[in-house]
């Protein structure tokens, strides 16, 4: 089974043109194909994301390798995110992969 990255993507629906964001997306590290799509809330059309790009560091807005941050920063920095993941629109959740757990955020 492929490897896969977890990227932050930007989503345009292309029945009513709504936009959303989500840094659940998640790219295959060999092809660097998009794996799962969202649906749009309204519409129920999946989407691909029109542009992914590396995860930024929530605490220090630094890219992937370049974040210090320990692991401890990050969990308690996490479980304050505003925005849950919207797992019933989420491609990869419904396939029973799910993003996140209840304990641990990732
Ligand atoms: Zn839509
Ligand atoms: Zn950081
Ligand atoms: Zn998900």
């Amino acid at each position: 089974m492929a490897e896969l990255g977890r990227r932050y993507g930007f989503f345009r629906c292309t029945g009513c043109n709504g936009q959303w964001e989500s840094s659940h997306v998640y790219v295959n590290n060999m092809t660097g194909q998009v794996a799962y799509k969202q649906k749009c809330k309204k519409c129920n059309i999946e989407c691909d994301p029109y542009h992914v790009e590396e995860l930024k560091c929530s605490i220090c807005g630094m890219q992937g390798k370049l974040c210090k941050c320990t692991k401890e920063e990050k969990m308690s920095r996490h479980v304050n995110e505003k925005r849950p993941h919207r797992s019933d629109l989420c491609m990869k959740c419904r396939a029973g992969i799910r993003c996140t757990s209840p304990n641990l955020m990732l």
